[in-house]
């Protein structure tokens, strides 16, 4: 292993954790919301550190209130302990309404995580848990706070991106071994592993020749061999934090169709990274991609949004694409990922992950874009 790496891992910077429920609170007025119960575990950890399978998190003018089960006894009290976030801690399993509504129980207007909550648990929690309160419908309240990374954010952020890096320079020149895709993939899950990630952020895509046409395809018992163009596209996870990169390998001599797929969707991809600033709206890196794989003849074969954001969760605010309302701004950490799909032949993707800076914006995913395996 890089011994650079390894140190980088072993000395994350800390996160400002402490400060996020106070920039939470200071949104429950313009949702004229007197308290927020948040069920998304994704938040919880935002907003607490805590990581557990099952939590609850009150959020009120003046009280922060996280509950759990025995399971988490002494990890809940760890985690706030570390995070240093302002939480009061309950455990317990079956009182879990009681304790909640008892912190609530002075919130007029209670309000929900919508996108978190199925219908049935709405109807449980108006009808069973605030039945003399307004319900209200929140939506992307802790997901707009958590788009603005801060310098700890970016450096686990960062140290998934190299570990990914790094996987794929170790692993490139066995793409001429003939292994499956399914075999490559599994290596590249175990590299990661072994570098230092907690595990891959979503399920490892190696598609390679005709199984390139699909963007999201399944790493297959396709045997990859000489000719192919293989799409790659993976990423690590390192303390909660998602890494995320494709890069498109030639294995061998290609045909002119390929070759020149790989030279239409990186020319695109830089034009999207290009495009990256504070103040552009996301319709216009999009745009910039669409744009230069439209000058090539192929607009009908980029079949898919320009990107995404990243970070505890490997699809987040903001999206960039055609429909996209988001204005990027510093701090953000998106995808830029466009792609050619020629059905029958194959496919190209190139992605990085960039963070929106002041000057316009930095490349977390570094491994190189030559082709060659
Ligand atoms: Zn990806
Ligand atoms: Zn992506």
């Amino acid at each position: 292993m890089s011994t650079g790496l390894a140190a980088r891992l072993a000395a994350l910077p800390p996160m400002d954790v402490a400060g996020r429920a106070g920039r939470l609170r200071a949104l429950l007025g313009d949702e004229r919301v007197d308290g927020l119960l948040v069920t998304s575990l994704t938040n919880i950890r935002y907003l607490t550190g805590f990581t557990g399978s099952s939590a609850l998190l009150v959020l009120t003018a003046d009280d922060m209130l996280l509950v759990t089960d025995g399971r988490y006894t002494e990890q809940a009290a760890d985690q706030l302990g570390a995070s240093g976030a302002p939480a009061r801690l309950e455990i317990t399993g079956t009182e879990q309404r009681r304790v909640v509504a008892e912190a609530l129980a002075a919130a007029g207007r209670v309000g929900l995580e919508a996108e978190h909550v199925s219908w049935a648990a709405q109807r449980r929690y108006a009808g069973e848990w605030f039945p003399d309160q307004v319900v209200v419908a929140t939506s992307g309240l802790v997901e707009g706070l958590r788009r603005f990374k801060d310098e700890g954010e970016l450096a686990r952020m960062a140290a998934a991106a190299e570990v990914a890096d790094a996987a794929l320079a170790e692993l490139r020149p066995r793409l001429l071994d003939g292994p499956t895709e399914a075999e490559f993939a599994l290596e590249l899950d175990a590299t990661m592993r072994r570098l230092g990630a907690t595990r891959p952020s979503f399920e490892t895509i190696v598609a390679s020749g005709p199984n390139g046409a699909r963007p999201h395809a399944r790493p297959s018992g396709r045997r990859i061999a000489t000719g192919d163009l293989v799409v790659l596209d993976f990423g690590a996870v390192v303390d909660g934090y998602c890494s995320d990169m494709t890069r498109t390998v030639a294995v061998g001599d290609i045909d002119a169709t390929a070759a020149r797929m790989l030279e239409v969707v990186t020319a695109a991809q830089a034009a999207g990274v290009a495009a990256v600033a504070p103040g552009t709206e996301a319709v216009d890196v999009d745009a910039a991609c669409r744009q230069v794989i439209a000058e090539a003849g192929w607009a009908d074969a980029f079949t898919h949004g320009t990107g995404h954001g990243v970070g505890l969760d490997i699809h987040e605010a903001p999206r960039v694409g055609t429909t996209s309302d988001a204005v990027l701004a510093v701090g953000d950490v998106v995808t830029v990922e466009p792609g050619v799909y020629l059905p029958g032949h194959g496919g190209v993707r190139v992605e990085d992950t960039v963070v929106v800076t002041a000057e316009g914006c930095r490349p977390l995913t570094h491994s190189t874009k030559d082709p060659a395996p």
